[in-house]
């Protein structure tokens, strides 16, 4: 079997809005919330540029984070 990587580049100011939305979901539940293990992330490749989103996978709320202004 043959394995592929693959692999998104993201930018200061999304990777900042990231650690907000994890600080901002520290559920009591969550064994570790930084990690980011309890966090969904989504990249959507588009003509002009990356679409990036995470969810908090205890609330379900999502949150676009993508840097519009590099595009
Ligand atoms: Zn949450």
């Amino acid at each position: 079997m043959t394995e592929h990587e693959y692999k998104f580049k993201i930018n200061a100011k999304v990777h900042q809005e990231i650690l907000d939305f994890i600080k901002a979901h520290k559920h009591p539940r969550m064994d570790s919330p930084v990690d980011g293990k309890s966090f969904k992330y989504s990249f959507t490749h588009t003509s002009i540029g990356t679409v990036v989103e995470i969810q908090c996978c205890m609330c379900r709320k999502k949150k676009d984070v993508t840097d519009y202004d590099c595009w």
